[in-house]
């Protein structure tokens, strides 16, 4: 069974990061949708929040379940028993970065491959960091938010 996990944040999940979970799904048996919790980090929604969203975003895929993680990626996939980390990437500095992350977690995770895909161009200038920007500037974010997040 080819088990993947794509982590991340989610603060909130976008339509960038849907789309390459569905890219991913023809890949895998299974995929889990996993939120890191880094306690240095301050998160503009709360964990209960982020997790309600992609439980409801991924709800009619039997293929995909959610979860969340503290510690280390790579223990947390050795620990549920998956071998790939799916990435996505939009840039150059997406892929500086993440290179250096795959090349620890390879030796870290035991083995554990991290599978990238490469933004389609309509979805390469959305990240959670300027839909956070957009919201707490008062403007409309919705364009990069799948339906089923809505604000208040
Ligand atoms: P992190 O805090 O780990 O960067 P994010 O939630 O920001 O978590 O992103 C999780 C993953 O989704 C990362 O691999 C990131 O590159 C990818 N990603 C985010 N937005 C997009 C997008 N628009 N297109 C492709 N990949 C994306």
């Amino acid at each position: 069974m080819k088990i993947a996990v794509f982590p991340g944040s989610f603060d909130p999940i976008t339509t960038g990061h849907v789309k390459i979970v569905k890219r991913a799904l023809p890949l895998f048996d299974k995929i889990v949708v996993a939120i890191g919790i880094n306690s240095q980090k301050q998160y503009l929604f709360d964990l209960e929040q982020r997790m309600r969203w992609l439980e409801r975003v991924f709800a009619d895929e039997p293929k995909i379940s959610i979860d969340s993680f503290e510690g280390l990626t790579a223990h947390f996939c050795n620990k549920i028993g998956a071998r790939y980390l799916i990435r996505g990437l939009r840039n150059a500095s997406d892929f500086d970065y993440e290179k250096t992350i795959s090349q620890l977690n390879h030796i870290v995770g035991k083995e554990l491959e991290t599978v990238f895909l490469i933004s389609e161009p309509e979805y390469s200038h959305i990240s959670s960091t300027i839909v956070r920007e957009i919201i707490k500037g008062k403007g409309d974010a919705s364009p990069f938010l799948p339906m089923e997040v809505v604000l208040k």
